[in-house]
């Protein structure tokens, strides 16, 4: 522990990590508050990422999720331009019983203290409505519904997703022509399901599955689609697999049963491990990173942040070029002859040594306090 700051019953302890700029245990004794805020690199600009609330076991499994995410992020935002850093926060605590406004207010006031190297936003148990009671104690928050917010990010997330797909068909065939291709989406969620519609209209021919089966009959009926059960989707005979649920399906126990030519989905950490990249590589099976394809959320929000506000088609010009940015992975992944994974990890690297993509102008917050 090397500095300690005590403001009322609010204490932030920074926790020295190696290869992190910042990470700070964030207790405050009147309102229970236990959460940690990593601040991985502010190299290309404020560390964004969202607010996780989950009740973790222990300490360490919420530092080794709060780092991971972190870092995550600095990857995500390298990669496109939007000259942020990569930043998480979590609190420890079970988002339906235990998130309470003051555990939420005293987190605004340590964010407050960092003095805008960390900007946050919504997460996994935190809704945007838990962000504006964040709002009332700091303003680097992104994400609320003001006039110059960036609103929804799940159709411009699926719109990359769909551009993504269209590189990874022309690494597949030369062709980025998505007529004729058949396609499985696991997940209709708010990606999934504007994925699905954007294919169905390029042409495509849809294999869905969702646990939610009165959504996929209607999907369904819809698209014309086939669609089979979730313990299923994975191993279904396709062009292209695109998983838009859950983490972690890409394992041991999944990869040597895939029949799908490629993988570009939206999902988050569809690697259980960095290893199961090297296992896609050798099964010859081209693989887009999540934290490539799926980066359409975050230039959609970063975008608020600009002095004229959000505005829509700007975000739009940034999501389309996904496209060549993964079309550029593929070329270094099959120069290099290694997996896809590792390539975009070498260049996101490569950007932040050579601050390709930096933050310039300092970033605007148009909201008001409520
Ligand atoms: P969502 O919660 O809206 O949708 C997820 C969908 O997956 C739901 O319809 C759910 O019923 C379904 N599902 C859950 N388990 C399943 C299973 N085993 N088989 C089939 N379907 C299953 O989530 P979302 O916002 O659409 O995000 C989807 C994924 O993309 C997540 O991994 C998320 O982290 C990632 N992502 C989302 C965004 C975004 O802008 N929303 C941005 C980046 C990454």
């Amino acid at each position: 522990m090397a500095s300690q700051i005590l403001e009322n019953g609010l204490k932030l302890e920074n926790l020295l990590i190696n290869g992190y700029e910042q990470v700070v245990k964030v207790t405050d004794k009147d309102s229970g508050l236990n959460a940690i805020i990593a601040i991985h690199s502010t190299a290309m600009g404020p560390a964004l990422g969202g607010i996780r609330i989950q009740p973790y076991a222990s300490f360490s499994d919420a530092l080794e999720d709060v780092l991971r995410l972190s870092k995550g992020m600095t990857y995500k935002s390298s990669l496109v331009e939007v000259g942020l850093g990569g930043g998480k926060a979590v609190i420890i605590a079970d988002p339906k019983k235990q998130k309470t406004p003051e555990m939420l207010l005293a987190l605004g006031r340590a964010i407050e203290q960092l003095g805008g190297a960390y900007i946050c936003a919504e997460d996994v148990g935190c809704t945007t409505e838990d962000v504006r009671i964040v709002r009332r104690a700091t303003k680097f928050v992104v994400g609320l519904p003001h006039t110059k917010s960036s609103g929804d990010p799940g159709p411009f997330t699926a719109w990359g997703t769909f551009r993504g797909i269209q590189a990874t068909l022309k690494h597949l065939f030369g062709s980025d022509c998505v007529e004729g291709r058949t396609i499985a989406i696991q997940g209709l969620g708010n990606v999934g399901m504007n994925l699905a519609d954007f294919l169905f209209w390029a042409g495509a021919n849809l294999i869905l599955s969702d646990i939610d089966t009165v959504k996929l009959e209607k999907a369904a009926v819809k698209y014309g689609a086939r669609t089979v059960p979730s313990d299923q989707i994975l191993f279904v005979e396709c062009d292209v697999l695109a998983p838009c649920a859950l983490g972690g399906i890409l394992n041991d126990h999944t990869i040597p049963k895939l029949r799908c030519k490629a993988i570009a989905g939206a999902a988050n950490n569809q690697l259980l491990t960095p290893a199961h990249g090297d296992m896609l590589h050798n099964r010859n099976i081209p693989y887009a990173p999540d934290f490539v394809i799926n980066v359409g959320g975050i230039l959609n929000v970063a975008a608020e942040l600009e002095e004229e506000g959000y505005r829509p088609s700007v975000s739009r010009s940034k999501v389309h070029r996904i496209y060549d940015t993964l079309t550029a992975i593929y070329e270094i992944a099959g120069r290099n002859k290694e997996s896809t994974h590792k390539a975009a990890i070498a260049l996101a690297d490569y950007r932040i040594k050579y601050s390709l993509g930096k933050r310039v102008f300092p970033p605007t917050f148009h909201h008001t306090t409520d």
